[in-house]
Parts: structure tokens; C-alpha cells; sequence
């Protein structure tokens, strides 16, 4: 068996610069981390191919086993936000047990484990095919995860490796962005017989909000996600104080549960609109939907969560079933019949951070757990 350490693997990743550069223009990209990680897994006996999911935008997916049988999935992201106030961004660095640098948290200690955890298979016999998939533009996009799905890449459980303290996370919240566009009419300040202002009438509108607000947090809990929620994301309107506003633009970012759809939504934003204009009769507002990204989650009986547990519970770690309060790239798997669950070292709390670290232990616990699960289903 090889000995490959997740931890080194980790620190190797984070010196290849690999900033999303749809984020941060000039940002490198995900090429280096790609070249580095193909070459690897091409070492380990792997089958790689790194299709190109938009130019210039690369997805590494390695294949080692038969397939037609049990297919199991390692998931994570190669791209890394920015690295605005960071000193020493792409140093690796560990401290007092903590690897510090811009994506070691999120998530190249979780390419580094499911890595680690596929190396350390490379001379077992399969019975089934593991497939490590590294994807492009997670913090952006997502298309190198929705190059994947449309690739046809079916498993019968995927881990995403982001970062989650290791908790099994098998649900995780959605996003629907709305946006309002409030019209008034300009007239010179001093003319209210003229005037109709833009900005108060929205103010309507942020008052059903708040009420929504409220509703959704006093509504339906889900076990895992707790409450729905709501809130105003930008505003911006007016053009002096002398004038009635004209415009007003409001922009609503609805967080989701599982099994919400966007018609679902826009129906309840309609209701909000009808609540203000109870308030302003002549309110006039123009609704327009943005992104809509699904929540998606695995029932906590699913062989998937059990079996990582099992493995979590037999290495006498704790075993904590959670949810994933950000949308993650799982959603894409699972809408796409994967059944994904988020299940990674480091916390959320370090990632985007300017002081980004992760936990070497956890780094080198996840690439054992991670390497025990895949050996109880295709050793
Ligand atoms: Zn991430």
C-alpha cells in the first residue's frame, strides 16, 4: 500500500495557486491543480480523463474497477475564492497542528483525503468502481459539477468532501434570488401633488418581507436545516434629495428547504406584493426571479448516511448526522439521481476567510474514513 499522507497532499495543493477567476479577474484558474492531481491519480492506477466543462475550465474524473456494478463516488472542488488581506496566501504553512493557507479548508483538505483515500486503494482488488471526480468553479457557477451530471455520471452514493468538521451532512439549504423593481414617478421635491415615491412604496414591500420573515421562522422545521428563511439582499434608488425617486430596486435572497420549487416561491412572493399593495393601492412593481438553486438531501436511513456512520463509529469517532446550511454542489448529484451527502475536515467557519486553516488530525482522519467506506462496499 502506498503511503500517501492526506496532510501532505493537502499542503502540495494549496501551494498550486488555483483561484476561480470568474471570481477574481487575472485569478489563475483551476489548470495547475488539475495537471497536478490527473498525474497522481494517473500514478495510482487510475483511468483520468480531464474533459473541459467551458474553455479553459477543467474537471479531473479518475475511474479505478469494473464497472456495471457498485459504483462509488469522491467528490470535491478545485477552485478557491480570492485572496484579498491574506499574507502569505499559498504558503501551506503548519502550525500547532493547523495547515494554513487560501483553500485549505475548503476545500483542498477534502481533495487531499478523498486523494489520499484512493491512493491507499490503488493496489486492492475492486469488486465495484470508484470514481474520484475534482471539479471546476464550485464558488462561482458551478459548471464544472453541472458538466458532470450532463456527462451522465451516475453512482450509487457520492461523498462530497466540503468542509463540515466531520459531520455526515445529508441535506442542505437551497436559494431562490428575487428582484423588485419598483416604479414611482420624479417630480421636483417641493411637488407632492406630482410626485410618487419610488422609495416609500418599496418600503411597502419590505414590510411584507418582514412579516414572510416571520412566518418562515415561526413555520415548518426541517430536522436537520431548521426554518426557511428570508431577506433583503441590495437596495438602491433615488437620485438626490430634492427629488421624488423614480426607481427603486430591491433585490430578496429566499433561502430554501428541501422539496421547495421556484414556482412554489414565486407564489408566496406573489402574496408578498399583494400584502403591500393592500398598504399602497398604486403600487407599481415589476417581479423578476433570478437563480434558483434547489435544496437536496438524503433521508438519514439511506445506506449512504449509514454507512458512513458505521465507518465514523467503528474508527470511535463521534458519529453527528447535521445540515448544511450553504448550497453546495451535492444539489447537482442528487437532482440527477446520486445520492450526494457533504461529509468533509475543516470547519465552514474558516472557509473565505483570511486566516483560512484546517485541522491536519481531521484532514488525515477523513482520508481513513473515507478509504474504510469505500473498501467495506467495492474491496
Ligand atoms: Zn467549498
Amino acid at each position: 500500500m502506498p503511503s500517501v499522507d492526506a496532510a501532505e497532499l493537502c499542503a502540495q495543493l494549496v501551494r498550486i495557486p488555483s483561484v476561480n477567476p470568474a471570481l477574481e479577474p487575472g485569478g489563475s484558474g483551476e489548470g495547475a491543480v488539475v495537471d497536478q492531481t490527473a498525474s497522481w491519480l494517473d500514478a495510482w492506477g487510475f483511468q483520468v480523463e480531464t474533459p473541459e466543462a467551458s474553455p479553459g475550465r477543467f474537471n479531473v474524473v479518475a475511474r479505478r474497477g469494473p464497472r456495471g456494478g457498485r459504483t462509488l463516488l469522491l467528490n470535491g472542488h478545485t477552485d478557491t475564492v480570492g485572496v484579498q488581506g491574506m499574507s502569505d496566501p499559498f504558503s501551506g504553512d503548519v502550525r500547532e497542528g493547523r495547515l494554513y493557507g487560501r483553500g485549505a479548508c475548503d476545500m483542498k483538505a477534502g481533495v487531499a483525503a478523498a486523494l489520499a483515500a484512493a491512493a491507499s486503494l490503488s493496489e486492492t482488488d475492486m469488486t465495484g468502481e470508484l470514481i474520484v471526480a475534482l471539479t471546476a468553479d464550485e464558488e462561482h457557477a458551478s459548471i464544472g459539477m453541472q458538466h458532470l451530471v450532463a456527462s451522465g455520471i451516475v453512482a450509487d452514493g457520492a461523498v462530497v468532501c466540503e468542509p463540515t468538521g466531520l459531520a455526515v451532512m445529508p441535506a442542505h439549504k437551497g436559494f431562490l434570488w428575487v428582484d423588485f423593481t419598483v416604479r414611482g414617478k420624479a417630480a421636483h421635491g417641493s411637488r407632492p401633488e406630482v410626485g410618487v415615491d419610488a422609495i416609500v412604496h418599496t418600503g411597502a414591500i419590505l414590510s411584507s418581507l418582514a412579516e414572510e420573515a416571520h412566518r418562515l421562522q415561526t413555520g415548518r422545521t426541517h430536522p436537520l436545516l431548521g426554518p426557511a428563511s428570508i431577506h433583503a439582499g441590495t437596495i438602491e434608488g433615488g437620485t438626490a434629495p430634492s427629488v421624488y425617486p423614480e426607481r427603486c430596486r430591491l433585490t430578496v435572497e429566499r433561502r430554501t428547504l428541501p422539496g421547495e420549487t421556484e414556482e412554489q416561491l414565486m407564489g408566496e412572493v406573489a402574496e408578498m406584493v399583494a400584502a403591500a399593495r393592500g398598504r399602497i393601492p398604486q403600487l407599481s412593481v415589476e417581479v423578476a426571479a433570478g437563480l434558483f438553486r434547489a435544496g437536496t438531501e438524503v433521508r438519514s436511513s439511506d445506506p449512504l448516511v449509514m454507512g458512513l456512520l458505521n465507518e465514523l463509529a467503528e474508527a470511535g469517532l463521534p458519529s453527528r448526522v447535521e445540515g448544511m446550511t450553504a448550497w453546495v454542489d451535492a444539489c447537482f448529484l442528487n437532482q440527477s439521481g446520486t445520492p450526494a451527502l457533504c461529509f468533509g475536515p475543516g470547519s465552514i467557519a474558516q472557509a473565505h476567510t483570511s486566516d483560512e486553516w484546517v485541522s491536519v488530525e481531521e484532514i488525515r482522519t477523513c482520508q481513513r474514513v473515507l478509504t474504510s467506506w469505500v473498501r467495506a462496499h467495492l474491496a
